[in-house]
C-alpha cells in the first residue's frame, strides 16, 4: 500500500531503527541524518517516515509531510550554522537517485557557487 514500509528499502530500515544512522533531527513524520558518504562538510538527508519513491510522489500523496520535509531541511541548515546551502532532490536513476525513498539532501559548509542549471 502507498506509504507503507518496503522490506528492501535502506531508509525504511533506518526509520525502523534496524540500521544505525547519525540522526540530527527527528519529528513524528520526518527524520534527518548524516549521509554515509558526505559530498560536503555538511551533508544531511531529510526523509519522511512513510515510503514514497521520490519527493514528487510524496508531495502528490502527502503534501503536508512534503512541506514538513522542506521546513526540516531549513531547520537542519540553521542547526548546522549554514546561511547558504543547497537542497537537492535527485529523481530517477538517470538523475543519480540511488535510494528510492523520498529524501532531500542538505549540502553546505563549503563554497557551492558552481551553477548546474
Ligand atoms: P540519492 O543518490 O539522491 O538517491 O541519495 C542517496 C544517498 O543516501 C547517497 O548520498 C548515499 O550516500 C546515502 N546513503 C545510502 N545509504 C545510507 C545509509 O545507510 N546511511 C546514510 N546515508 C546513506
Amino acid at each position: 500500500m502507498a506509504g507503507e514500509p518496503q522490506p528492501d528499502c535502506v531508509f525504511c530500515k533506518i526509520v525502523a531503527g534496524e540500521i544505525p544512522a547519525t540522526v540530527v533531527r527527528k519529528t513524528e513524520r520526518t527524520l534527518a541524518f548524516r549521509d554515509i558518504a558526505p559530498k560536503a562538510p555538511v551533508h544531511v538527508l531529510v526523509i519522511p517516515h512513510v515510503h514514497y519513491a521520490n519527493a514528487a510522489e510524496l508531495a502528490a500523496a502527502e503534501p503536508g509531510i512534503a512541506a514538513e520535509l522542506l521546513a526540516e531541511a531549513g531547520a537542519v541548515a540553521k542547526d548546522e550554522g549554514l546561511r547558504d546551502y543547497r537542497l537537492i532532490f535527485n529523481t530517477g536513476a538517470g538523475a543519480g537517485q540511488t535510494v528510492f525513498h523520498a529524501h532531500v539532501h542538505v549540502l553546505g559548509g563549503t563554497s557551492m557557487t558552481e551553477r548546474m542549471v
